[in-house]
């Protein structure tokens, strides 16, 4: 038989055994009670839209295909909407499982680039989603509101506290927020000499 008649298998080389206790330690304690029913796929308002499947993923990880799950784009398709959780004939609680896993994506260098744009801007502003625009504050004038609301963006001082916080956590090196700035930063100088 020549190589051009073989099948085209996929081969699985890298199961990692230690992969669902890690997910059970995390947050997916029941991940071993799945039986493939496929109810949390049917009803997953995410999996409807996309090619994303948490009964596959559940079963890719149940046999330690752990590089494959957590490298996987659809592992971020989820909208934690907990329909599959409400549903599981099994309370493998199938949300758990996703955040659980994400977990171990992110601590492994898997990150998508908007929530580390998110984690960012939290280290740098104090807020996900901070209030800088001076229009912005200009409408908060006019419905009656101070400019800044009271809240981090407005406090200095609890910036300060957060970039603490997410140095001695370590959260900053986890989504690499020094690289992502200087990225960004050289982003913006190419944009101003494009004018
Ligand atoms: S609904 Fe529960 S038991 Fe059924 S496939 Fe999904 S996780 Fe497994
Ligand atoms: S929680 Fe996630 S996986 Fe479950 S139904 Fe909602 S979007 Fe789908």
């Amino acid at each position: 038989m020549t190589s051009a008649d073989q099948p085209d298998v996929h081969v699985i080389d890298e199961v990692d055994t230690e992969f669902v206790d890690m997910i059970k330690r995390i947050g997916g304690p029941n991940i071993q009670s799945c039986y493939q029913c496929g109810t949390c796929s049917g009803s997953c308002p995410a999996g409807a839209r996309t090619n994303y499947l948490v009964r596959g993923i559940i079963r890719k990880a149940l046999l330690g295909l752990k590089e494959d799950v957590i490298s996987s784009q659809e592992l971020w398709y989820c909208t934690t909407c907990y329909t599959c959780t409400d549903r599981c004939p099994q309370d493998v609680q199938p949300t758990e499982v996703i955040k659980a896993i994400r977990n171990v994506a992110v601590a492994e260098g898997y990150m998508l680039e908007p929530h580390q744009k998110v984690a960012a801007k939290v280290i740098e502003a104090g807020h996900a989603v901070p209030l800088d625009k001076e229009s912005w504050q200009k409408l908060r004038e006019k419905v009656g509101l101070e400019p800044v609301p009271p809240n981090a963006s407005g406090n200095p001082w609890a910036i300060e506290e957060i970039r603490k916080i997410t140095s001695k956590s370590g959260f900053d090196k986890l989504i690499g927020y020094e690289e992502f700035m200087r990225a960004e930063e050289e982003k913006k100088k190419e944009q101003e000499k494009k004018g």
